[in-house]
């Protein structure tokens, strides 16, 4: 008997969104709507939106199967999403329909997002790019999809209270989440501890503390196409039968407490990404999180594949940093233990499935893991990676012969102190495919951490240059400008952002450049009536917005630009009458908790805002502003505000930047060092559109070999001395005279490991050169559009077109 099953299609003009949303509510909310609160209305309206998405959702995953697609998994430890009612109106078309209907329930739709939480599962770029990326294989109807981790807490909210960071949980959840779905029904066992039993040549992992992975589904859709890609994030929850088993009256609450206990797997993101915390619980979630996925993956392939034959041209999993590496043991482990599959079958299967991205050449952000903590806690894993290294070294020697000095830098495991289990080496000699992030990055990479690698598999290594979705970036934080640039040449930039170099023939139409420095003024006022409504700070949006918005990182530099305000407060000082350039410099970022210099710097950026603001003699000719509580959001307030953004890493630290590519896609201006995708904006905007100070790479590198004494910067600089002098005086902190007296040492007596005395002197000319340029109006306000002119090459849909190609061998679903 063949059932026929008819449900309704939902319609999306605005009289059925209105009749949705108000159905919704009554009858999926519950709430009466004399009773109803904005929240609520916010909910219904999430919920009426899913159900336009959840057709093109089925198509999609049906057509995935008919078509019996190669997939792409995306298995990221973090996923910045920020909020996505916006994000899915405008890819569905039906931002006005939506804005309408609610206007008509009397509802303010601009009220209403601002009440939904950031999904803030990850800590900054590396997080974002994931985000990013989600967008842009939907948008280009890859089967691809995301697997992360359904944290309770995201990154947490900060504050600022007299100065300090003060960090706050972020309860994300607390009034629910309507956009994903929950699926009870999909879930794993995720082991952990026990111990190794051989029969004959099988091993068996017994006695393990197991709990449970259940996904979180969120649609993920594509802009401008019926395509759509699933983000699936695991939830810990405890396994009841091992539990069951201790319910015995005297152990009720200790075994209840114990399940607790299991759950913390998924409580909580680190909240720190540039240094490797060593933490067991790190180790377990990196684990629960990519067992989920591998399980998922494999009983989705089985579901149409008998063997494995066909798994590998079927399946490409993406390792997005370190964290995920487990997946190459757990993948080995599934194979050979659950399947009975042979050593080499299985490894050939590996390499050809798994690729991975570094994102950090930093040595104290490369994961290492104790043998002794994963023998503990994984030893099946640690026995397989033990046999990978085994059979990587024979290889290797056969071919090298003699070298142990090779043998030992290249090994799996760190010998050197306590025996450590070097991931990225797992990564690098699992994957086909490796790749850093911007094409200076992917050379330091060969160069340097890889270096023995590149020549052993040369064939490896390659660069994908990350990027950026013009969807959230421009059409959704910039609709002032996306609406600009819609008059000039049409609305298919979002979907091929090459077209925006068509702008360039508008450059000599004065309504053209008029019309885009109106939308930055917009921009800058509604950024300005932010500030004086959440801090009350007055700032003129006529100023020059000079910003650096980013995690708080000594790498980073935040210090430096530091440096160059208070050299500009010196010279106001000195000389106030002279004819000054007013600018706003805006800061925000979070400091990870346990980082003291990070959340000193914090302190002194807003010591020296309270200075400077409260001066009369500087009165509006500077301010500065620390934003709290950066996340995306705030990006996307902030960032189309922005005259400067500040890219000012020591060359040779930053692997890519992001927001580099956000403010310039924007129209700011770059101050950046040739470091990360800061070389390639340049070729791509035009050198003199940019501002580009300090010392390359290789400067960075002779410099240090030769011994870097920043004293002598110190001493020969006058405006440099004094800067530095006010710093340790205590002139911004008169309450605690010795509060900078460390900036002062890291600075001159210990080393400045970052390098800014050396590029003192450089930034302070180029900041020089800023104010002249934008004196010049029309000067500025072309290079404002030679910049959005020239991000084409930066959107996230190129670089995925590139991965697909290159690395994932992946083609789009035909819907
Ligand atoms: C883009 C982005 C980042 C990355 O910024 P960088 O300047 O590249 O470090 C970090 N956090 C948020 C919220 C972002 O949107």
């Amino acid at each position: 008997m063949t059932v026929t099953f008819v449900h309704d299609s939902p319609n999306t003009d605005v009289a059925s969104l209105k009749r949705s949303i108000a159905n919704k509510l009554v009858f999926a909310i519950g709430k009466d709507p004399i009773s109803a609160q904005p929240r609520d209305w916010l909910n219904a309206s999430f919920l009426a939106v899913r159900d336009r998405l959840i057709e093109r959702w089925m198509r999609t995953t049906r057509a995935q199967y008919s078509q019996d697609v190669k997939r792409v998994y995306y298995l990221s430890m973090e996923f910045l999403i920020g909020r996505a009612l916006t994000n899915a109106l405008l890819a569905l078309g039906l931002y006005d329909e939506v804005r309408g209907a609610l206007d008509e329930l009397g509802m303010d739709y601009n009220e209403l997002v601002e009440l939904e939480p950031d999904a803030a599962l990850g800590n900054g770029g590396l997080g974002r790019l994931a985000a990013c990326f989600l967008d842009s294989m939907a948008t280009l109807g890859l089967p691809g999809y995301g697997y992360g981790i359904r944290y309770d807490y995201g990154m947490f909210k900060q504050r600022i209270i007299d100065g300090n960071q003060i960090e706050a949980p972020d309860y994300w959840l607390a009034n629910g989440y309507p956009w994903e779905f929950e699926r009870f029904e999909v879930q794993y066992l995720v082991r952990f501890g026990g111990h190794l039993q051989l029969e004959g040549s099988r091993t068996r992992w017994l006695q393990t503390q197991d709990v449970f992975a259940v996904a979180h589904d969120q649609i993920i859709p594509g802009y401008d196409t019926t395509a759509t890609n699933t983000l699936r994030l695991w939830s810990a929850r405890s396994s009841n039968e091992i539990n069951l088993s201790k319910f015995n009256q005297g152990d009720y609450f200790a075994a209840v407490e114990e399940k607790n206990l299991s759950e913390n797997v998924s409580r909580v993101l680190y909240p720190d990404d540039s240094t490797y915390s060593g933490k067991e619980l790190r180790l377990r979630q990196e684990y629960f999180f990519t067992s989920a996925s591998l399980q998922d993956i494999i009983r989705r392939y089985r579901q149409t594949h008998e063997n494995f034959t066909r798994f590998a041209e079927k399946t490409s999993i993406h390792l997005n940093d370190t964290h995920p590496v487990l997946a190459i043991p757990e993948l080995m482990r599934i194979l050979i233990d659950d399947f009975d599959i042979k050593w080499d079958d299985a490894w050939a299967t590996t390499q050809k499935v798994f690729s991975y991205t570094n994102h950090t050449l930093m040595q104290e952000a490369l994961e290492t893991w104790p043998v002794e903590l994963m023998n503990r806690v994984l030893p099946r894993h640690m026995k397989l990676i033990f046999e990978i290294n085994e059979r990587f070294l024979d290889d290797t020697r056969e071919q090298h012969k003699d070298d142990v000095d090779l043998i030992r830098r290249i090994s799996l495991i760190d010998e050197s102190g306590e025996r450590r289990v070097r991931m990225a080496w797992l990564a690098v000699v699992a994957s086909h495919k490796i790749n850093g992030v911007s094409q200076l990055h992917s050379d330091l990479m060969v160069q340097s951490i890889f270096a023995d690698f590149a020549k052993l598999f040369p064939d490896r290594f390659c660069n994908m240059t990350n990027g950026i979705t013009p969807r959230r970036w421009l059409a959704q934080a910039n609709p002032a400008l996306a609406g600009v640039i819609d008059h000039y040449i049409g609305k298919t930039w979002r979907g091929n952002l090459d077209e925006l170099a068509e702008l360039k023939q508008h450059m000599d139409f004065p309504a053209f450049i008029d019309a885009v420095a109106e939308a930055k003024f917009a921009n800058k006022q509604r950024l300005a009536q932010y500030i004086a409504r959440k801090m009350g700070g007055v700032v003129d949006p006529h100023a020059l917005f000079d910003v650096q918005v980013k995690r708080i990182h000594e790498y980073k530099r935040q210090l430096l630009n530091v440096l160059h305000v208070i050299t500009r407060y010196n010279r106001i000082i000195k000389h106030p009458e002279k004819d000054w350039q007013p600018r706003v410099v805006i800061f925000a970022g979070k400091a990870a908790s346990a980082y003291k210099m990070a959340k000193l710097v914090i302190k002194l950026i807003n010591d020296v805002g309270r200075k400077i603001n409260n001066d009369p003699a500087i009165g509006d000719k500077l301010k500065v502003v620390f934003i709290p509580n950066y996340g995306v959001s705030l990006a996307e307030l902030i960032i189309p505000a922005a005259d400067l953004s500040e890219q000012i890493s020591l060359a040779g630290t930053e692997a890519s930047g992001t927001g580099n590519m956000k403010f310039a896609l924007n129209g700011a201006l770059t101050m950046g060092t040739l470091d990360g995708a800061n070389v390639e904006m340049r070729d791509h905007v035009g050198p003199d559109n940019i501002f580009i100070f300090g010392n390359t790479t290789e400067q960075v590198e002779a410099l240090r070999k030769k011994g870097y004494n920043p004293r002598e910067f110190y001493d020969h600089d006058t405006e440099l001395h004094e800067v530095l002098n006010l710093l340790a005086s205590g002139h911004f902190s008169p309450d605690d005279p010795e509060r900078y007296r460390m900036v002062f040492d890291v600075l001159v007596n210990w080393g400045d490991h970052y390098q800014l005395l050396a590029d003192y002197r450089s930034y302070v000319d180029a900041q020089d050169k800023v104010d002249a340029l934008y004196r010049n109006k029309a000067a500025w306000q072309r290079a404002a559009v030679m910049n959005i002119a020239g991000m084409g090459y930066f959107s996230s849909d190129r670089t995925i077109r590139e991965y697909a190609e290159e690395i994932w061998n992946v083609q789009p679903v035909k819907l």
